[in-house]
C-alpha cells in the first residue's frame, strides 16, 4: 500500500491498537489496561479501574488468543460502514479478557470454535482502520 493510501486511513477509534500506525494487514496487539490493585484487565484501555477505581497501567495484549464463539452478520445495523456479510468472533486472551471483534473473510468461511487466532490491523471499510481476528500465522 502506498504512503498516500496510509495517510487517508483513520482509526475507527483512537487507542485500540498498541500501534495505531501499524499498516493494514500487519499483526498488531490490542491496547488494554490492567489495574495495579486488583489486576482487572479492560479493553479498550481505561483511565481508572472500573471495578475498584484503582490506578491502571497500559498493557499490550497477546497477539494470539482462542476463538470461543462466533456468528455471521447478514443484516447491517443502522449506519453500518462494514459491508455484510461479515463475521464476528468472541476471543479469549491469555490475560483473562474476552473481546468481540471482526473476523477476516478467510476465517469467517472456515471458522471453528477453539482455534487459535491472531489480532491484526484491519481496514474494515474504505479508510477505516480497526482490529480484526484471523487464523494465527495467516500473514
Ligand atoms: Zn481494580
Amino acid at each position: 500500500m502506498s504512503d498516500e493510501n496510509l495517510s487517508t486511513l483513520q482509526p475507527v477509534r483512537a487507542g485500540l491498537l498498541a500501534d495505531d500506525t501499524a499498516p493494514p494487514g500487519s499483526t498488531t496487539a490490542l491496547l488494554a489496561s490492567r489495574c495495579e490493585a486488583c489486576d482487572l484487565v479492560a479493553f479498550p484501555k481505561r483511565e481508572h479501574c472500573e471495578r475498584c477505581g484503582g490506578d491502571v497501567e497500559p498493557i499490550a495484549l497477546s497477539t494470539r488468543a482462542t476463538l470461543i464463539a462466533h456468528t455471521e452478520v447478514i443484516h447491517p445495523p443502522p449506519d453500518a460502514k462494514v459491508e455484510v456479510p461479515y463475521g464476528v468472533g468472541l476471543v479469549r486472551f491469555p490475560e483473562g479478557i474476552s473481546i468481540l471483534g471482526l473476523l477476516d473473510d478467510a476465517l469467517r468461511q472456515e471458522v471453528t470454535v477453539g482455534i487459535e487466532v491472531e489480532t491484526f490491523s484491519h481496514e474494515a471499510f474504505e479508510g477505516g482502520l480497526t482490529y480484526g481476528y484471523r487464523r494465527a500465522g495467516a500473514d
